[in-house]
């Protein structure tokens, strides 16, 4: 079986090496819609697999990115000194901050809180809407921490 709840945040990131030159170019933001979905037997006497509720980590995990500025590594020092400097939220990331690699930092958490918190359950896929016709769809995960910094700001609400 196999249950799916929705997460949302207002995100800002800017896209390096993106095809579309608005997204290369200019700070951005987007409404994302993350879709979290998990596997594993029906358990009873509760009849799920899991209550939506106890998805509480997933949804803090994901609140890191709410009104944040998510920034690649490869950005110039100044620029992201410019943002560590004047705002309150921002993540650094290794990799460029688009969908699929969201999918994948959010695989990473979730597959890790799975197997210490739900060891029989496990991560289906994540599907991350960026805009409303545009979203990745996956569960690969690098071994290594992806983030590079994450503000105090986002780490405590
Ligand atoms: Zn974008």
């Amino acid at each position: 079986m196999k249950i799916t709840k929705q997460f949302r945040s207002e995100t800002a990131h800017i896209v390096r090496n993106a095809f579309s030159e608005r997204c290369r170019f200019n700070v951005h933001g987007h409404s994302y819609l993350y879709e979290v979905s998990i596997a594993g037997e029906i358990e009873e006497p509760s009849g799920m697999v899991l209550d939506f509720k106890q998805l509480e980590p997933i949804k803090t995990f994901i609140d890191q990115f709410d009104h944040c500025m998510v920034l690649w590594d490869g950005e110039q020092d100044l620029f992201k000194e410019f943002f560590k400097l004047n705002f309150k939220r921002v993540i650094i990331m290794k990799k460029n901050p688009t969908a699929e690699n969201m999918v994948c930092v959010i695989s990473r958490f979730v597959s890790q809180w799975l197997a210490d918190a739900h060891p029989d359950c496990y991560l289906e896929n994540i599907r991350i809407w960026e805009t409303i016709t545009g979203s990745a769809t996956g569960r690969d995960f690098d071994k290594d921490d992806v983030f590079v910094f994450i503000s105090e700001d986002c780490k405590h609400g």
